[in-house]
């Protein structure tokens, strides 16, 4: 049994058995969701959360899988290339620093802090395409990482993983330290590379109490990578994913400080909530 499935497991188990013993109320009697109880102490160094193996197979992207493509017509465009209106800087909420190219993209301007919605989003499909620098530079987690933070709690890594392994669960296309990819379809180094996402938000009563789970739906270039996989709690670089009450929120892409280059074209998303 590999370590995330032990934790999974014990998580799982130590749920269902405080649930079966008063005073903690039954799921199904309360829809409140249990937090995963986790196997030991709150860890305090990242590597405690790294899992390495098994190691996701590659799959070759199909021919134009991460070709540009246009909104469509119910999409709430984010980024088309000409502006970058829909977003402010996180930490201070100024006008947007990073860079729109003459291609129709926008780079990532090192150190100047994440980018993020002006608005607030629910539940959501969301498209958006991004490219490392063909010049590597860089190793491990410092070659080429952003991320997509959705709701700023759950990151949708993006890393150049060629040839250059990282932890599993941190690598290209994982829910940030708590779901590996199913697979690596990465583009060749500096070339294109489309991420569309299925996201359902998380519920939460007056209490603060998770009374659903969130789920994401990741496919990287038209490959499944991850399949409706439930959302533990928010991401952590240090320790178990946390449940903290929270309403709508915007998502936001991740400059890391170390360089990244990464470049995004092409953002959208339709808001679930208004066609389901
Ligand atoms: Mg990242």
């Amino acid at each position: 049994m590999k370590l995330y499935q032990a934790f999974l497991s014990v998580g799982l188990l130590a749920g269902f058995m405080a649930c079966q013993t008063a005073p903690v109320p039954c799921p199904e009697t309360t829809g409140i969701v249990p937090e995963i109880v986790r196997e030991g102490v709150e860890p305090t160094k990242p590597e405690a959360t790294e899992i390495y193996e098994p190691i996701p197979p590659k799959v070759t992207p199909g021919v134009g899988a991460a070709g540009f493509s246009s909104a469509p017509s119910d999409a709430v465009v984010l980024f088309d290339g000409t502006h970058l209106d829909a977003f402010y800087m996180a930490q201070d909420s100024t006008a947007a620093k990073w860079t729109i190219n003459d291609d129709g993209s926008m780079t990532v301007a090192n150190r100047t802090g994440n980018l993020q919605t002006k608005e607030n989003f629910g539940s959501v499909q969301l498209h958006l395409e991004w490219a490392s620098p063909y010049e590597v530079k860089g190793e491990n987690q410092s070659r080429s990482n952003s991320g997509v933070f959705i709701q700023q709690r759950y990151e949708v890594q993006i890393l150049d993983n060629n040839d250059n392994p990282t932890y599993v669960n941190g690598q290209v296309g994982a829910l940030y330290k708590q779901k590996v990819p199913l697979a690596m379809a990465s583009a060749p180094t500096g070339e294109w590379n489309a991420y569309d996402i299925v996201f359902h938000a998380p519920e939460f009563n007056a209490a603060g109490q998770k009374t659903k789970s969130g789920t994401l739906t990741v496919f990287h270039n038209g490959v499944l990578i991850q399949d409706h996989v439930t959302i533990e709690g928010t991401i952590e670089y240090i320790g178990w994913p946390k449940n903290v009450a929270h309403s709508e929120a915007p998502f936001s892409l991740q400059d890391h400080g170390d360089n990244s280059r990464v470049r995004f074209r092409n953002i959208w998303l339709r808001k679930l909530d208004s066609v389901l």
